[in-house]
């Protein structure tokens, strides 16, 4: 047993290994059985009655299927509910099947399928919602908005903050007091437990894809929401029956880079802020989109998060065509979406992960994403300042047609 008030950043390095010393190992153990022998039929039937109902399993009756329960994937929800304040939390093979599970689990169990989704949001969330086919009524608001916007049968709030790609902050603690008990979920894919942790604030449920920081090296799709041990069980019977469980190898490698989290985020959070200070002296870039840069109206800097974390959206002066130029001519920066990783990825939000957006929600077309890593901040400074002077290159066609 870990004592129980260590700092985070121990609590990074140690959660979720308490039965290590047990087993006889030092490093996590991956534990790959699709399926587990029986010790007899009783006690196997009541194992399998205890996880389709969302609990673990039976003390004798064994995991019996991995679609139901495994040791590796449990490990790693254990230490990330321990890293973002709640008591449990479940993972997914994505951060778009977290959702869909939270969607399921808060509208069908409850009979209610109104749904109120505070703007912007990450372009699947945005067109996952927006396109019904989770049976349920969304309306978008503003944060302000989501007061006068709540009906009797609201099951459920979705939120982000920072907000994928504009960065935009949300006073988590205000809207849910707007919501009078309905349940918040918050996204916190881009602030991570080091910087936020909504459920301190009320949040219901906190949802990562994992994919980004929390994996941290671009070699996961995964997903996973913290919450309190009730809210878990009824995720656990959506994944039971749907089936969007994570693989245990995706477990290990991101309980593995739970350890260096802390560190990662600081350290590519530093070189972001230098970053953006530059940025916003630089002559191609009409706006830096960065926590504080553009003032902290709510105060939320200190209060909600511990940080500005490592993202930053840019609009260029020189709008789409200059965007199209830039991400093709970065060299130490990969021109690809995703985020969070250890090296610096740039993409274009209106043309890629935004591009299901409806027209009036959708990102500008000057506007372009970083997500900055742990390389030197002067080399990606000198990478960009590079890519932003990039010539207008002729088009051959448009030649061809004079
Ligand atoms: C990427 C992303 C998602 C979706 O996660 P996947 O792992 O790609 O399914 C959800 N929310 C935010 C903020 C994201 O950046």
């Amino acid at each position: 047993m870990i004592p129980p008030l260590l700092q985070l950043d121990s609590v990074a390095v140690h959660a979720g290994r308490e039965d290590l010393v047990e087993l006889g190992v030092h490093a996590l153990p991956i534990d790959l059985s699709s399926t587990n022998p029986l010790p007899d039929i009783e006690t196997g039937g009541l194992s399998y009655e205890a996880m389709a109902g969302g609990g673990t399993p039976h003390p004798e009756g064994g995991a019996v299927y991995a679609r139901l329960w495994n040791p590796t994937v449990a490990r790693f929800e254990s230490a990330l509910a321990r890293m973002e304040h709640t008591e449990d939390s479940v993972a997914f093979s994505s951060g778009m099947a977290a959702m869909t599970a939270a969607i399921l689990a808060t509208t069908r169990e409850s009979g209610r399928h109104h749904v109120l989704a505070v703007r912007p949001l990450y372009g699947g969330t945005d067109h996952l919602l927006a396109s019904g086919l989770l049976g349920t009524e969304v309306r978008f608001c503003t944060a302000e908005g989501v007061a006068a916007a709540l009906r009797p049968d609201t099951a459920l709030i979705i939120l982000e903050t920072p907000a994928n790609p504009t960065l935009d902050l949300v006073d988590i603690r205000a809207v849910v007091e707007a919501a009078r008990g309905v349940p918040v979920l918050v996204d916190n894919t881009f602030a991570t437990p080091i910087l936020q942790n909504p459920a301190d604030l009320g949040a219901a449920m906190v949802l990562h894809s994992a994919t980004k920081y929390l994996g941290g090296h671009g070699d996961v799709i995964a997903g996973v929401i913290a919450c309190d041990r009730e809210r878990a069980a009824a995720l656990r019977r959506v994944r039971a029956v749907t089936g969007a469980l994570l693989h245990p190898l995706g477990a290990y490698l991101l309980h593995r880079g739970l350890a260096t989290l802390p560190i990662r985020v600081r350290a590519q959070q530093a070189n972001a802020q230098r970053i953006a200070a530059w940025l916003s002296t630089h002559p191609s870039v009409a706006r830096v989109h960065y926590p504080g840069i553009a003032g902290d109206p709510h105060g939320l800097l200190g209060r909600q998060m511990k940080g500005t974390g490592a993202m930053i959206s840019i609009d260029l002066r020189g709008g789409f065509e200059q965007a199209r130029r830039l991400t093709s001519s970065v060299g130490l920066f990969t021109h690809a979406v995703s985020l969070g990783g250890v090296d610096s990825l740039i993409q274009h939000p209106a043309a890629l992960t935004h591009r299901p957006v409806a027209s009036e929600a959708r990102p500008a077309s000057s506007l372009v994403r970083l997500s900055i890593g742990l390389e030197d901040h002067e080399d990606l400074m000198a990478d960009l300042d590079r890519a932003l002077a990039a010539p207008r290159v002729s088009h051959p066609l448009r030649h061809h047609h004079r």
